[in-house]
């Protein structure tokens, strides 16, 4: 493969065990791992419970793809990972995303669901309805936007195993049941990395993504105070069923669009019918603050989302009897849901980098994510994301010192 990128064997870094250790194996380490063992590093990823487990965010069967962003920091990071997926789709032999069109809907007053279309070159579409058999009812006021390009399903489980599995086939060791609970600076150079059991290995450079434990992990295992509000909150996958008869209008075959309602305070989202026949995903994105280690409940979130349904999707669902099915999963959330990719600092210096507060929408930008993250920690700066037009400047650590809000303000 034509790789401008030198090796990263740099000299020195050969009296580690490892140049690399990335501790958490959901899909942003597994990418991480797998970005950095492509250039040739000698790469570690420890990850707490079994491979593929249900108890972080990066679990379940679907995630919605899309560059329609209110944000235009983020459509470059869609776009640079959409090579990515398909780069690592032939690499594998796998087909991990789904092209499916989107649809962006919400009230025309609402500035982020505009901002969003416009973003992603959406056109607007007169009559939602009779575009998809009367499935959607939109208030007066309402605006919809329709995108055929730049949107699909991705399969989660299946890709987070296809960079795991990419990752070892290019040399990586991966370690599971291995939970880390100390991040020292070595005083001859380097990291040491101690996990529950005893172990302890050595590397040049680590990366921390170990989702909605961060800021946890980073005060208790490396004994560093910074001020990182990455709140994990619980939320729920919810599948409802479709109202009998109406099975084959919502399915991904029949092109039915994965959808965004933006209804603030209420955003919506869902895809077709596809994994699981007979029922369709809708979820709120949102939940209640939790502890990582005892997730339960899940407030309201059912409810809400079923008077959505009740509104705007009337005769096609059935929320009666509630959801068929509901997944916990967790979300990694900072105040402004931007995400935290930045150098530990302190007297981690770059040697620890980041990557954190996916805020529930980060599974889409995980291989972008992955080489970033892996670009910072082998050479201290990211080329990828200068070419690719990603302003890392938004997602800096010290963004919550000036404002506890970061990028966000009060009025946001
Ligand atoms: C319900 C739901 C729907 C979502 N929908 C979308 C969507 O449609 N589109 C989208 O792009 N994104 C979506 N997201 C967000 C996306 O899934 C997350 O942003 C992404 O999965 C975060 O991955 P992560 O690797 O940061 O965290 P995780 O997947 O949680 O991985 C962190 C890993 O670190 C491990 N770990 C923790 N502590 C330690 C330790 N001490 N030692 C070793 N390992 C440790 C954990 O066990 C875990 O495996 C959704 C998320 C949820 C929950």
């Amino acid at each position: 493969m034509d790789n401008p990128t030198p090796p990263v064997a740099a000299a020195a870094a050969r009296c580690f065990d490892f140049d690399l250790i990335v501790l958490g194996a959901g899909i942003m380490g597994s990418c991480t791992a797998h970005a950095a063992a492509s250039r040739g590093a000698r790469v570690l990823l420890l990850e707490r419970f079994d491979l593929l487990h249900g108890l972080g965010s990066s679990h379940g069967e679907s995630r919605t793809f899309r560059d329609a962003y209110p944000d235009a920091w983020y459509p470059p990071m869609v776009r640079l990972p959409g090579r990515l997926w398909a780069d690592a789709e032939a690499e594998s032999g796998h087909r991990v995303l789904t092209a499916i069109p989107l649809l962006l809907m919400g009230p025309r007053s609402n500035a982020s669901v505009l901002a969003a279309a416009r973003n992603a070159g959406a056109e607007e579409v007169d009559d939602v309805s009779a575009r998809w058999g009367g499935a959607f009812r939109l208030p007066d006021g309402w605006v919809a936007a329709v995108s055929d390009h730049g949107s699909g399903v991705l399969h989660t489980t299946e890709a987070v195993k296809m960079f795991q599995d990419l990752a070892v086939h290019k040399g990586a060791m991966v370690r599971d049941n291995a939970e880390v609970v100390e991040i020292l600076k070595r005083p001859e150079g380097g990291i040491a990395v101690r996990t529950s059991t005893g172990e302890e290995f050595h590397s040049a450079k680590c990366v921390v993504t170990v989702g909605a434990w961060t800021s946890r992990l980073i005060k208790s295992a490396a004994g560093v105070e910074l001020p990182l509000p990455i709140q994990p909150l619980h939320t729920l996958v919810l599948y409802w069923r479709i109202e009998p008869g109406r099975e084959g209008e919502l399915t991904a075959e029949s092109g039915f669009p994965t959808f965004s309602s933006y209804c603030d305070p209420l955003y919506v989202y869902s895809m077709p019918s596809l994994e699981r026949p007979g029922m369709i995903k809708i979820n709120y994105h949102g939940g209640p603050p939790c502890d990582p280690d005892l997730v339960s409940g899940g407030g309201d979130v059912v409810e809400r989302v079923a008077r959505w349904i009740d509104e705007f999707m009337p005769g096609h669902v059935e929320t009666a009897g509630g959801p068929v099915d509901r997944l916990a999963c967790m979300y990694s959330m900072t105040p402004d849901e931007d995400f935290v990719i930045d150098f530990l600092g302190g007297e981690f210096g770059q040697d620890v980098v980041v990557g954190a507060g996916f805020s529930g929408h980060g599974f889409k930008m995980g291989p972008a994510v992955g080489m970033i993250l892996a670009e910072m920690a082998l050479d201290g700066e990211t080329r990828t994301a200068a070419e690719a037009g990603v302003e890392l400047g938004h997602f800096r650590i010290n963004r919550f010192e000036s404002n506890p809000l970061g990028n966000a303000s009060k009025e946001d």
